[in-house]
């Protein structure tokens, strides 16, 4: 239903998560525990999803998700649902080459007995007409959350988590999800297993999905180690220039990336031309309330590298480890600066 309304130009969509109300998990933090248990969570997750998605709608959002309330993390989440994970089995390994995390270990084959996020979807799609967006992780960075003491090879792990996350997606598809997106944010680190065999993994992981698809690739929440190495990457980021080639020949249909605040050169985004593009105008990293103004200029340098009609405007990353109120700025500024620019394209 939501696809045969009229096209919108420049459709507005955030990466994916939304901070939690306080009632639900503690605020302003990653990995946060659940404040209720039992039945009572249950109905709490549902509760914040849908007071996610009024404040999507009251904010103007066109396409809409979850706000991953019922996710604790955008990664750990999904592997708890998984056969073959210990999690009482824990391990100290470096994530994104960057920090020190203590993560659960693949004991023996995975799999995926029963689904994941299906129901939640669902329940979204219940609740409105509107476009919606699923997000999952990748399998490359899924395989970077963990400590693997079976397979002991990260290709390999990739591929059986691709052939999950395709059985996941499916799945998804088959309740109405509209777009399912793929968080790579491991893209923008390991060059060599991108081309090597991250690309190949993400394509199994959308085999058959006649639904759009998407790939998130960004570096990273606002959090302290990540803040921490943007400073350690120099006046430009070219990450983007590894990956980018072989995912514009990829059957991927929408790329998701960084752009606001960051030292990304623009230009690069010539390098996916033909894929749509969901820009990040909106910085996940700073309290601070883009202005309308400020969003419509990193949309307007985006339009130089990609058509109007591809355009999708959206936010740097998360907004999960954000402020409530500051959040629901950005996301007002982002639908005032996406406005300001449909107006300029209608002249
Ligand atoms: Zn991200």
């Amino acid at each position: 239903m939501a696809l045969l309304q009229p096209k919108k130009l420049l459709p507005t969509s955030t990466a994916g998560s939304l901070p939690k109300p306080s009632w639900l998990a503690e605020p302003e933090k990653l990995w946060s525990p659940w404040k209720l248990e039992g039945q009572e969570l249950l109905d709490a997750k549902q509760d914040a999803l849908r007071l996610s998605l009024h404040e999507q709608q009251q904010a103007g959002i066109d396409i809409v998700s979850d706000g991953e309330q019922t996710r604790q993390h955008f990664v750990t989440t999904f592997i708890e649902h998984l056969e073959g994970v210990d999690f009482n089995q824990r391990e100290t390994v470096k994530i994104r080459d960057r920090y020190e995390a203590s993560v659960p270990s693949v004991v023996g084959e995975v799999s995926r007995q029963k689904p994941v996020f299906v129901e939640d979807a669902k329940f979204l799609r219940s609740l409105t007409d509107q476009p919606i967006k699923w997000a999952l992780p990748g399998p490359m960075t899924m395989i970077d959350t963990l400590y693997d003491g079976h397979y002991k090879s990260r290709e390999k792990l990739a591929w059986e988590f691709a052939k999950i996350l395709n059985q996941e997606a499916r799945e998804l598809e088959a309740v109405g999800v509209d777009i399912i997106q793929f968080d790579e944010p491991a893209f923008n680190v390991f060059f060599d297993e991108v081309n090597d065999w991250g690309v190949a993994t993400l394509e199994r992981a959308l085999e058959g999905l006649k639904c759009e698809t998407a790939v998130h690739i960004c570096y990273g929440y606002g959090i302290k180690a990540n803040t921490d190495w943007k400073k350690t990457l120099g006046s430009e980021w070219r990450q983007y220039e590894e990956a980018f080639p072989k995912l514009q020949k990829s059957k991927i249909d929408i790329v998701s990336l960084e752009c606001h605040n960051s030292r990304v050169p623009m230009d690069l985004i010539e390098l996916i031309r033909g894929k749509k593009v969901m820009v990040g105008a909106i910085d996940v990293a700073s309290n601070q309330i883009e202005t309308a103004e400020e969003v419509a200029n990193t949309l307007r340098k985006a339009l130089q590298f990609v058509d109007a009609d591809k355009l999708y405007p959206s936010t740097n990353c998360g907004m999960a480890p954000l402020g409530r109120q500051v959040a629901r700025g950005k996301l007002n500024a982002l639908s005032a600066g996406a406005e300001i620019i449909r107006q300029e394209l209608s002249r």
